[in-house]
């Protein structure tokens, strides 16, 4: 029985921790970015806050519904967007 509460309580951080990751990332909008640093916002478009490149780069997120948009030039994450349906 204590066995079995314990990875209940495995179980449950692990989901907590997912779940707080998908929020703190989620939050990371193009939104906020563009809140957050609006000097590298042109044209409607982000670039990257380190090196200034306009080009930028998405991959899917393991394991989240979220894209991560990054710089695939020195590879800083810009902000995150939800999947396309
Ligand atoms: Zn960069």
């Amino acid at each position: 029985m204590e066995i079995f509460l314990i990875m209940l309580a495995l179980v449950g951080s692990v989901f907590w921790w997912n779940y707080r990751r998908f929020k703190r990332m989620r939050a990371q909008s193009f939104d906020w970015y563009a809140q957050t640093y609006p000097q590298h916002i042109q044209d409607g478009q982000a670039r990257c806050r380190e090196c200034k490149n306009s080009r930028i780069h998405t991959r899917k997120v393991d394991n989240y519904s979220l894209r991560e948009h990054f710089c695939p030039n020195c590879g800083v994450t810009l902000y995150y967007s939800p999947l396309p349906e």
